[in-house]
């Protein structure tokens, strides 16, 4: 008997959650040899979702639930159900159905067969707009350049099982700026990707805009690469190279020729220009100055509010309560 375990992160989805759990139970109780419990974490939802939480998990024995004690975004939620899941495997899914959950039987057959990672792919990014589409392609370009150490896997996200192995080397990355997507790449292991096509919203609202993707890109890319520095150093060398040969130039028209270069245009660009990338490069190192500036304060990643009806103060780690004692430790 395999005990596998979905994770599911809710930030005001209060009309979903009632929609996901049948939806999800008809595509896994024809799974043999499986057993499925769930863990909705409530992501410090201003709606009703907890109150739909703690009536799911009265009616039903193989739901649990975890509150935090405020909003403290999906990687953070996604990394509390990860704490407490005691599965063999574990599935992680959006509560809006946006992933359809009638590719879990062919997860859970990959898995069976040896995969430690099986991860939707999505294959429908052409319905995206221009821009969005653009900005991704952007984004994977640079990182695919800059980290060395792996390769960033394109269009796969959270939609996802992972073995007990990759769990537990999740658990071990405690850093409070999570990339998640990116952890996932880190840990390694043996992938597959399984394409499949993101369904539109069961109901409910996104919570994401281009400002919030556009924070996800960066905190991406300073917490894997630290090649933005380094071609820092590059540009300055260039620029630097530049202005030399441009000052024998200079040197050379007036020596030869008498011919003072026009002044104020060629200043004005230069100095613009050298200030911009001045600017640049100290947003830059900003950007890393802050990453260690959140790391070193070493907060905890979430904090627990409630679990299964119970009150708690901070849990880092799996604590048995009255009705999740049928959970291994
Ligand atoms: N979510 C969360 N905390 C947040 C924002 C979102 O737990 O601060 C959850 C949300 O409830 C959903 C999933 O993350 O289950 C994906 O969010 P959403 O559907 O808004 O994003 P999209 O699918 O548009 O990328
Ligand atoms: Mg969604």
């Amino acid at each position: 008997m395999d005990r596998i375990t979905i994770i599911v992160p809710c930030y005001n989805e209060e009309e979903v959650i009632e929609l996901f759990y049948p939806a999800v139970q008809v595509c896994v109780e024809k799974i043999p040899n499986s057993e499925f419990n769930y863990i909705f974490v409530d992501d410090g939802s201003r709606d009703n979702t907890l109150n739909k939480l703690r009536e799911l998990s009265a009616n039903h024995d193989d739901v649990s639930y975890i509150s935090l004690s405020r909003n403290f975004g999906k990687e953070a939620a996604m990394m509390a159900g990860i704490d407490f899941a005691d599965g063999d495997a574990v599935i992680i899914m959006d509560a809006d159905l946006q992933h359809p959950p009638d590719k879990i039987p062919e997860m859970i057959s990959y898995w069976r067969a040896g995969f430690d990672d099986v991860c939707g792919k999505r294959i429908d990014r052409a319905g995206e707009t221009f821009l969005k589409r653009s900005c991704a392609n952007i984004f994977y370009a640079v990182m695919k350049k800059f980290s060395t150490s792996y390769e960033m896997q394109r269009d796969v996200g959270d939609f996802r099982l992972l073995d007990r192995r990759c769990i537990e080397a999740l658990k071990l990355m405690r850093e409070n700026q999570r990339f998640t997507k990116g952890l996932f790449t880190w840990v390694g292991y043996r992938k597959k990707e399984i394409p499949f096509e993101v369904r539109p919203r069961a109901a409910g609202t996104t919570t994401w805009n281009y400002f919030a993707l556009f924070n996800l890109a960066m905190k991406g890319m300073t917490s894997f690469t630290t090649a933005p520095l380094r071609l820092m150093t590059f540009l300055g060398m260039i620029i630097s190279f530049g202005a030399m040969l441009y000052m024998f130039f200079v040197l050379a028209m007036a020596i030869l020729y008498g011919d003072p270069v026009a002044g104020y245009p060629t200043l004005m660009t230069v100095m613009l220009f050298l200030g911009g990338i001045q600017i640049l490069s100290l947003g830059i190192i900003g950007e890393y100055l802050g990453q260690i500036f959140h790391e070193s304060k070493r907060r905890p990643i979430y904090l627990v509010d409630e679990i299964d009806g119970k009150r708690m103060m901070y849990a880092s780690r799996f604590v048995p309560t009255e009705r999740n004692a049928k959970f291994r430790e």
